[in-house]
Protein backbone atom coordinates (compact mmCIF):
# COMPACT_ATOMS: atom_id res chain seq x y z
CA UNK A 1 0.00 0.00 0.00
CA UNK A 2 1.67 3.53 -0.73
CA UNK A 3 0.93 6.12 1.67
CA UNK A 4 0.16 9.59 0.16
CA UNK A 5 0.00 12.69 2.63
CA UNK A 6 -1.40 16.52 2.25
CA UNK A 7 -0.23 19.04 4.23
CA UNK A 8 -1.99 22.42 4.11
CA UNK A 9 -0.90 25.17 2.12
CA UNK A 10 0.08 28.74 3.65
CA UNK A 11 -1.98 31.32 4.31
CA UNK A 12 -1.34 32.72 1.14
CA UNK A 13 -1.63 29.75 -1.16
CA UNK A 14 -5.29 28.96 -1.77
CA UNK A 15 -4.76 25.76 -3.97
CA UNK A 16 -4.33 22.25 -2.47
CA UNK A 17 -2.85 19.21 -4.90
CA UNK A 18 -5.46 16.79 -4.54
CA UNK A 19 -9.54 16.53 -5.20
CA UNK A 20 -12.35 14.11 -3.99
CA UNK A 21 -11.77 13.09 -7.76
CA UNK A 22 -8.28 12.34 -7.35
CA UNK A 23 -8.30 10.62 -4.21
CA UNK A 24 -10.62 8.23 -5.58
CA UNK A 25 -8.16 7.20 -8.62
CA UNK A 26 -5.10 7.10 -5.98
CA UNK A 27 -7.30 4.74 -3.37
CA UNK A 28 -8.56 2.39 -6.82
CA UNK A 29 -4.67 2.33 -7.74
CA UNK A 30 -3.93 1.00 -4.06
CA UNK A 31 -2.59 4.07 -2.06
CA UNK A 32 -3.84 5.34 1.11
CA UNK A 33 -4.70 9.27 1.43
CA UNK A 34 -4.41 11.58 4.65
CA UNK A 35 -5.11 14.61 4.30
CA UNK A 36 -4.85 17.72 6.83
CA UNK A 37 -7.87 18.92 8.33
CA UNK A 38 -9.45 21.79 5.81
CA UNK A 39 -6.63 21.52 3.55
CA UNK A 40 -9.12 21.98 0.42
CA UNK A 41 -11.86 24.71 1.42
CA UNK A 42 -10.38 27.33 -0.16
CA UNK A 43 -10.65 25.56 -3.01
CA UNK A 44 -14.17 24.75 -1.98
CA UNK A 45 -13.47 20.88 -1.61
CA UNK A 46 -14.61 19.94 2.15
CA UNK A 47 -13.59 17.17 4.62
CA UNK A 48 -16.23 15.21 4.49
CA UNK A 49 -15.86 15.27 0.64
CA UNK A 50 -12.78 13.76 0.55
CA UNK A 51 -14.00 11.40 3.41
CA UNK A 52 -16.51 9.94 0.92
CA UNK A 53 -13.94 9.79 -1.27
CA UNK A 54 -11.94 7.31 0.78
CA UNK A 55 -9.50 9.89 2.40
CA UNK A 56 -8.40 9.93 5.69
CA UNK A 57 -8.33 13.26 7.43
CA UNK A 58 -5.90 14.06 10.07
CA UNK A 59 -5.77 17.22 12.77
CA UNK A 60 -2.05 18.40 11.86
CA UNK A 61 0.29 18.72 9.32
CA UNK A 62 2.36 16.65 11.26
CA UNK A 63 -0.10 13.79 11.36
CA UNK A 64 -0.88 14.04 7.61
CA UNK A 65 2.77 13.20 6.21
CA UNK A 66 3.98 11.46 9.49
CA UNK A 67 4.13 7.91 7.71
CA UNK A 68 3.50 9.08 3.79
CA UNK A 69 5.53 7.77 1.50
CA UNK A 70 4.41 10.72 -0.88
CA UNK A 71 3.56 13.78 -0.03
CA UNK A 72 1.64 16.04 -2.20
CA UNK A 73 2.21 20.24 -1.69
CA UNK A 74 1.39 23.55 -3.98
CA UNK A 75 4.30 25.42 -2.67
CA UNK A 76 7.62 24.33 -0.94
CA UNK A 77 7.23 22.37 2.50
CA UNK A 78 9.12 23.88 5.61
CA UNK A 79 12.07 22.16 6.23
CA UNK A 80 10.39 21.50 9.50
CA UNK A 81 7.77 19.79 8.22
CA UNK A 82 10.38 17.92 6.11
CA UNK A 83 11.99 16.92 9.48
CA UNK A 84 8.91 15.29 10.64
CA UNK A 85 8.45 12.86 7.43
CA UNK A 86 10.01 9.46 7.01
CA UNK A 87 13.17 9.08 5.82
CA UNK A 88 13.41 8.52 2.35
CA UNK A 89 9.80 9.98 1.56
CA UNK A 90 9.13 11.42 -1.63
CA UNK A 91 7.84 15.44 -1.63
CA UNK A 92 6.13 16.46 -5.16
CA UNK A 93 5.46 20.12 -5.62
CA UNK A 94 6.37 23.31 -7.24
CA UNK A 95 8.96 22.88 -5.27
CA UNK A 96 10.09 27.00 -7.12
CA UNK A 97 13.86 25.01 -7.65
CA UNK A 98 15.48 28.52 -9.08
CA UNK A 99 14.87 30.31 -5.93
CA UNK A 100 16.17 30.55 -2.23
CA UNK A 101 18.96 27.87 -2.83
CA UNK A 102 19.89 27.64 0.86
CA UNK A 103 16.25 26.70 1.61
CA UNK A 104 15.88 24.80 -0.78
CA UNK A 105 19.55 22.73 0.39
CA UNK A 106 18.08 22.44 4.13
CA UNK A 107 14.56 21.06 2.64
CA UNK A 108 17.32 18.46 0.88
CA UNK A 109 19.16 17.61 3.83
CA UNK A 110 16.18 16.15 5.75
CA UNK A 111 17.11 13.19 3.67
CA UNK A 112 13.20 13.40 1.71
CA UNK A 113 13.53 13.16 -2.59
CA UNK A 114 12.27 16.26 -3.86
CA UNK A 115 10.19 16.45 -6.95
CA UNK A 116 10.04 19.80 -8.83
CA UNK A 117 6.71 19.64 -11.39
CA UNK A 118 8.51 23.28 -13.10
CA UNK A 119 11.38 20.92 -14.67
CA UNK A 120 8.53 18.76 -16.26
CA UNK A 121 10.31 17.83 -19.60
CA UNK A 122 8.00 19.17 -22.27
CA UNK A 123 7.52 15.89 -24.40
CA UNK A 124 4.49 14.60 -25.35
CA UNK A 125 4.14 12.04 -22.53
CA UNK A 126 4.63 14.53 -20.34
CA UNK A 127 1.93 16.86 -21.30
CA UNK A 128 -0.72 15.75 -18.49
CA UNK A 129 1.79 16.51 -15.82
CA UNK A 130 3.01 19.71 -17.04
CA UNK A 131 1.95 22.29 -14.46
CA UNK A 132 3.01 25.27 -15.94
CA UNK A 133 0.72 24.85 -18.41
CA UNK A 134 -2.00 24.08 -16.87
CA UNK A 135 -1.43 27.09 -14.26
CA UNK A 136 -0.26 29.67 -16.84
CA UNK A 137 -3.11 29.09 -18.63
CA UNK A 138 -5.59 29.74 -15.95
CA UNK A 139 -3.29 33.14 -14.84
CA UNK A 140 -3.18 34.19 -18.51
CA UNK A 141 -7.15 33.98 -18.74
CA UNK A 142 -7.68 36.05 -15.18
CA UNK A 143 -5.32 38.71 -16.09
CA UNK A 144 -7.34 39.86 -18.52
CA UNK A 145 -10.63 39.64 -16.37
CA UNK A 146 -8.55 41.72 -13.91
CA UNK A 147 -7.42 44.22 -16.30
CA UNK A 148 -11.12 44.72 -17.53
CA UNK A 149 -12.20 44.52 -14.01
CA UNK A 150 -9.57 47.83 -13.14
CA UNK A 151 -9.91 49.77 -16.58
CA UNK A 152 -12.39 52.33 -16.05
CA UNK A 153 -13.85 51.85 -19.69
CA UNK A 154 -15.33 49.05 -21.90
CA UNK A 155 -13.42 46.48 -23.71
CA UNK A 156 -15.62 46.04 -26.96
CA UNK A 157 -16.57 48.47 -29.39
CA UNK A 158 -20.20 49.71 -28.86
CA UNK A 159 -22.31 51.60 -31.45
CA UNK A 160 -25.21 53.75 -29.47
CA UNK A 161 -27.51 56.35 -30.10
CA UNK A 162 -25.98 57.91 -27.84
CA UNK A 163 -22.01 57.50 -29.74
CA UNK A 164 -19.73 54.95 -30.19
CA UNK A 165 -17.50 53.52 -27.43
CA UNK A 166 -14.20 52.32 -29.26
CA UNK A 167 -12.51 48.97 -28.85
CA UNK A 168 -9.62 48.46 -26.27
CA UNK A 169 -6.28 47.78 -27.21
CA UNK A 170 -4.87 44.85 -25.41
CA UNK A 171 -1.02 44.17 -26.07
CA UNK A 172 0.59 40.79 -24.99
CA UNK A 173 4.53 40.29 -24.24
CA UNK A 174 5.17 36.82 -24.03
CA UNK A 175 3.16 34.30 -26.27
CA UNK A 176 3.89 31.33 -24.42
CA UNK A 177 0.69 29.57 -22.03
CA UNK A 178 -0.52 32.26 -20.47
CA UNK A 179 -0.04 34.73 -23.38
CA UNK A 180 -1.86 32.43 -25.67
CA UNK A 181 -4.77 32.61 -23.31
CA UNK A 182 -4.71 36.01 -22.83
CA UNK A 183 -5.24 36.46 -26.61
CA UNK A 184 -7.97 34.54 -26.60
CA UNK A 185 -9.67 36.02 -23.56
CA UNK A 186 -9.23 39.74 -24.64
CA UNK A 187 -10.76 39.11 -27.99
CA UNK A 188 -13.76 37.19 -26.62
CA UNK A 189 -14.09 40.19 -24.58
CA UNK A 190 -14.19 42.47 -28.02
CA UNK A 191 -10.64 43.80 -27.84
CA UNK A 192 -7.98 45.01 -30.52
CA UNK A 193 -5.30 42.85 -29.64
CA UNK A 194 -1.59 42.64 -30.63
CA UNK A 195 1.22 40.54 -29.70
CA UNK A 196 4.83 40.58 -29.47
CA UNK A 197 7.24 37.34 -28.67
CA UNK A 198 10.59 35.90 -29.47
CA UNK A 199 9.91 32.33 -30.42
CA UNK A 200 9.10 32.34 -34.70
CA UNK A 201 6.61 29.56 -33.87
CA UNK A 202 4.41 32.25 -32.06
CA UNK A 203 3.79 34.39 -35.21
CA UNK A 204 1.59 32.16 -36.53
CA UNK A 205 -0.28 31.05 -33.38
CA UNK A 206 -0.98 34.85 -32.69
CA UNK A 207 -2.58 35.21 -36.57
CA UNK A 208 -4.73 32.37 -35.30
CA UNK A 209 -6.23 33.98 -32.97
CA UNK A 210 -7.08 36.72 -34.98
CA UNK A 211 -4.25 39.32 -33.16
CA UNK A 212 -1.62 41.01 -34.92
CA UNK A 213 1.80 40.22 -34.12
CA UNK A 214 4.69 42.25 -33.63
CA UNK A 215 8.36 41.28 -33.12
CA UNK A 216 11.75 42.01 -34.38
CA UNK A 217 12.39 39.04 -37.18
CA UNK A 218 16.02 39.23 -37.54
CA UNK A 219 18.56 36.52 -37.89
CA UNK A 220 18.27 36.35 -34.19
CA UNK A 221 14.65 35.83 -33.91
CA UNK A 222 14.54 32.93 -36.16
CA UNK A 223 17.29 30.93 -33.74
CA UNK A 224 15.48 32.33 -30.67
CA UNK A 225 13.28 28.84 -29.60
CA UNK A 226 16.01 26.37 -27.44
CA UNK A 227 15.28 22.49 -28.04
CA UNK A 228 13.24 22.32 -25.01
CA UNK A 229 10.50 24.93 -26.64
CA UNK A 230 11.35 27.79 -24.64
CA UNK A 231 12.98 30.75 -25.32
CA UNK A 232 16.49 32.01 -25.27
CA UNK A 233 18.08 35.40 -23.62
CA UNK A 234 18.36 37.43 -26.07
CA UNK A 235 21.43 39.60 -27.13
CA UNK A 236 21.78 43.18 -26.35
CA UNK A 237 21.31 44.30 -29.78
CA UNK A 238 18.59 42.67 -30.06
CA UNK A 239 17.07 43.77 -27.02
CA UNK A 240 17.81 47.35 -27.88
CA UNK A 241 15.51 47.12 -31.22
CA UNK A 242 12.93 45.35 -29.30
CA UNK A 243 13.06 48.21 -26.74
CA UNK A 244 12.52 50.74 -30.09
CA UNK A 245 9.62 48.27 -31.31
CA UNK A 246 8.03 48.58 -28.29
CA UNK A 247 8.18 51.59 -27.29
CA UNK A 248 6.25 52.75 -30.67
CA UNK A 249 3.46 50.33 -30.07
CA UNK A 250 2.68 50.35 -26.48
CA UNK A 251 1.96 54.14 -25.87
CA UNK A 252 -1.54 53.41 -27.54
CA UNK A 253 -2.09 50.65 -25.77
CA UNK A 254 -4.89 50.60 -22.78
CA UNK A 255 -4.21 47.19 -21.30
CA UNK A 256 -0.64 45.44 -21.83
CA UNK A 257 -0.26 41.95 -20.50
CA UNK A 258 3.33 40.81 -19.84
CA UNK A 259 4.31 37.08 -19.53
CA UNK A 260 7.85 36.57 -21.16
CA UNK A 261 10.23 34.21 -19.01
CA UNK A 262 13.28 32.62 -19.52
CA UNK A 263 13.84 29.44 -17.18
CA UNK A 264 15.90 29.90 -14.68
CA UNK A 265 16.70 33.62 -15.29
CA UNK A 266 14.98 36.58 -13.66
CA UNK A 267 12.15 37.98 -15.91
CA UNK A 268 13.43 40.00 -19.32
CA UNK A 269 12.71 43.62 -18.84
CA UNK A 270 10.67 44.81 -21.75
CA UNK A 271 8.88 48.19 -20.42
CA UNK A 272 10.90 50.60 -18.76
CA UNK A 273 9.91 53.41 -17.11
CA UNK A 274 9.67 55.84 -20.06
CA UNK A 275 7.20 53.45 -21.94
CA UNK A 276 4.86 53.84 -18.70
CA UNK A 277 5.52 57.28 -18.97
CA UNK A 278 4.44 57.57 -22.44
CA UNK A 279 0.90 55.46 -21.94
CA UNK A 280 -2.00 57.26 -21.60
CA UNK A 281 -3.65 57.52 -18.08
CA UNK A 282 -5.80 54.91 -17.18
CA UNK A 283 -3.85 51.96 -19.00
CA UNK A 284 -3.45 48.79 -16.98
CA UNK A 285 -0.07 46.63 -17.03
CA UNK A 286 -0.59 42.91 -15.56
CA UNK A 287 2.73 41.88 -14.80
CA UNK A 288 2.08 37.99 -15.01
CA UNK A 289 6.38 37.76 -14.75
CA UNK A 290 6.16 40.01 -11.49
CA UNK A 291 7.27 36.72 -9.34
CA UNK A 292 10.65 36.52 -11.29
CA UNK A 293 11.20 40.36 -10.76
CA UNK A 294 8.63 41.41 -13.84
CA UNK A 295 8.34 42.43 -17.14
CA UNK A 296 8.60 45.97 -16.38
CA UNK A 297 10.98 47.90 -14.92
CA UNK A 298 8.54 49.31 -12.04
CA UNK A 299 6.61 46.64 -11.31
CA UNK A 300 6.49 45.87 -7.61
CA UNK A 301 6.42 42.47 -7.09
CA UNK A 302 2.95 41.42 -4.55
CA UNK A 303 1.68 45.21 -5.28
CA UNK A 304 -0.47 47.35 -7.82
CA UNK A 305 1.38 50.81 -8.22
CA UNK A 306 -0.27 54.44 -10.07
CA UNK A 307 2.59 55.48 -11.96
CA UNK A 308 1.02 58.84 -13.54
CA UNK A 309 -2.11 57.12 -13.58
CA UNK A 310 -0.91 54.15 -15.30
CA UNK A 311 -1.58 51.34 -13.19
CA UNK A 312 0.68 48.39 -12.86
CA UNK A 313 -0.68 45.14 -11.25
CA UNK A 314 2.28 42.91 -9.76
CA UNK A 315 -0.30 39.96 -8.54
CA UNK A 316 2.04 37.21 -7.56
CA UNK A 317 -0.49 34.53 -7.94
CA UNK A 318 -3.01 34.96 -10.16
CA UNK A 319 -3.99 30.98 -11.08
CA UNK A 320 -4.61 30.97 -6.86
CA UNK A 321 -6.91 33.69 -7.54
CA UNK A 322 -9.04 30.34 -9.71
CA UNK A 323 -8.44 28.24 -6.92
CA UNK A 324 -10.72 25.45 -7.79
CA UNK A 325 -9.88 25.31 -11.47
CA UNK A 326 -6.23 25.50 -10.78
CA UNK A 327 -6.49 23.28 -7.83
CA UNK A 328 -8.30 20.45 -10.13
CA UNK A 329 -5.91 20.65 -13.16
CA UNK A 330 -2.93 21.03 -10.79
CA UNK A 331 -4.61 17.83 -8.80
CA UNK A 332 -5.15 15.69 -12.33
CA UNK A 333 -0.86 17.01 -13.46
CA UNK A 334 -0.29 15.36 -9.89
CA UNK A 335 -2.07 12.19 -10.40
CA UNK A 336 -0.41 11.50 -14.01
CA UNK A 337 2.79 11.86 -12.70
CA UNK A 338 2.34 9.46 -9.49
CA UNK A 339 0.67 6.49 -11.74
CA UNK A 340 4.45 6.34 -12.63
CA UNK A 341 5.65 5.69 -10.17
CA UNK A 342 2.83 2.83 -8.70
CA UNK A 343 3.01 -0.59 -9.74
CA UNK A 344 -0.85 -0.81 -9.86
CA UNK A 345 -0.74 -5.22 -9.65
CA UNK A 346 1.55 -4.89 -6.43
CA UNK A 347 -0.09 -1.82 -4.93
CA UNK A 348 3.45 -0.57 -4.36
CA UNK A 349 5.91 2.02 -4.72
CA UNK A 350 7.81 1.58 -7.74
CA UNK A 351 9.89 4.70 -8.88
CA UNK A 352 12.08 4.13 -12.01
CA UNK A 353 14.95 6.52 -11.09
CA UNK A 354 15.92 6.17 -14.91
CA UNK A 355 12.68 7.27 -16.27
CA UNK A 356 13.44 10.52 -18.10
CA UNK A 357 10.71 12.43 -16.70
CA UNK A 358 11.48 10.91 -13.04
CA UNK A 359 15.46 12.16 -14.16
CA UNK A 360 14.26 15.72 -15.38
CA UNK A 361 12.11 16.10 -12.03
CA UNK A 362 14.37 15.10 -9.20
CA UNK A 363 15.68 18.05 -7.36
CA UNK A 364 17.37 16.35 -4.37
CA UNK A 365 17.60 12.84 -3.29
CA UNK A 366 19.46 11.22 0.08
CA UNK A 367 20.25 14.28 1.37
CA UNK A 368 21.69 16.13 -1.70
CA UNK A 369 20.62 18.44 -4.35
CA UNK A 370 21.08 16.05 -7.42
CA UNK A 371 19.47 17.97 -10.49
CA UNK A 372 22.01 18.81 -13.51
CA UNK A 373 20.86 22.36 -13.43
CA UNK A 374 21.08 23.05 -9.78
CA UNK A 375 23.76 20.64 -8.26
CA UNK A 376 26.62 22.54 -7.28
CA UNK A 377 29.48 21.93 -10.63
CA UNK A 378 32.67 20.07 -9.57
CA UNK A 379 35.52 22.10 -9.74
P1 LIG B 1 7.45 30.64 -20.62
O1 LIG B 1 6.48 30.78 -19.49
O2 LIG B 1 8.80 30.15 -20.32
O3 LIG B 1 7.60 32.07 -21.33
C1 LIG B 1 6.48 32.79 -21.78
C2 LIG B 1 6.75 33.36 -23.15
O4 LIG B 1 7.67 34.44 -23.03
C3 LIG B 1 7.38 32.38 -24.13
O5 LIG B 1 6.56 32.28 -25.28
C4 LIG B 1 8.72 33.01 -24.47
O6 LIG B 1 9.11 32.79 -25.81
C5 LIG B 1 8.44 34.48 -24.21
N1 LIG B 1 9.63 35.32 -24.06
C6 LIG B 1 10.79 35.05 -23.41
N2 LIG B 1 11.64 36.08 -23.51
C7 LIG B 1 11.01 37.04 -24.23
C8 LIG B 1 11.37 38.35 -24.67
N3 LIG B 1 12.57 38.86 -24.40
N4 LIG B 1 10.48 39.06 -25.39
C9 LIG B 1 9.25 38.53 -25.67
N5 LIG B 1 8.86 37.31 -25.28
C10 LIG B 1 9.73 36.57 -24.58
O7 LIG B 1 6.82 29.77 -21.80
P2 LIG B 1 5.66 28.68 -21.73
O8 LIG B 1 4.35 29.32 -21.58
O9 LIG B 1 6.04 27.71 -20.72
O10 LIG B 1 5.68 28.04 -23.19
C11 LIG B 1 6.84 27.85 -23.97
C12 LIG B 1 6.52 26.90 -25.13
O11 LIG B 1 6.44 25.55 -24.70
C13 LIG B 1 5.23 27.17 -25.85
O12 LIG B 1 5.45 27.06 -27.23
C14 LIG B 1 4.31 26.08 -25.41
O13 LIG B 1 3.31 25.78 -26.35
C15 LIG B 1 5.28 24.95 -25.27
N6 LIG B 1 4.79 23.90 -24.39
C16 LIG B 1 5.03 22.59 -24.72
C17 LIG B 1 4.57 21.59 -23.88
C18 LIG B 1 4.81 20.13 -24.21
O14 LIG B 1 5.17 19.81 -25.31
N7 LIG B 1 4.65 19.25 -23.23
C19 LIG B 1 3.89 21.89 -22.73
C20 LIG B 1 3.66 23.23 -22.41
C21 LIG B 1 4.14 24.23 -23.27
Amino acid sequence: MVAIGVPAESQDEPRIGLTPETVKKLVKAGASVTLRSGAGLRSHFSDDDYKAAGATIAASDQDAVADADIVLTVRRPSADLAGKMKKGASVIGMLDPFSDAEGLDALAKSGVALFAMELMPRISRAQSMDVLSSQSNLAGYKAVVDAAATFERALPMMMTAAGTVPAARVFVMGVGVAGLQAIATARRLGAIVSATDVRPATKEQVASLGAKFIAVEDEEFKQAQTAAGYAKPMSAEYQKKQAELVANHIKNQDLVITTALIPGRPAPKLISREMVASMKPGAVIMDLAAERGGNCELTVPGQIVDVGGVRIVGKLNLAGEVPVNASSLYAKNLLTFLELMIDKKEKALKINWDDEIIKGTLVAKDGAIVHPSLAPKAA
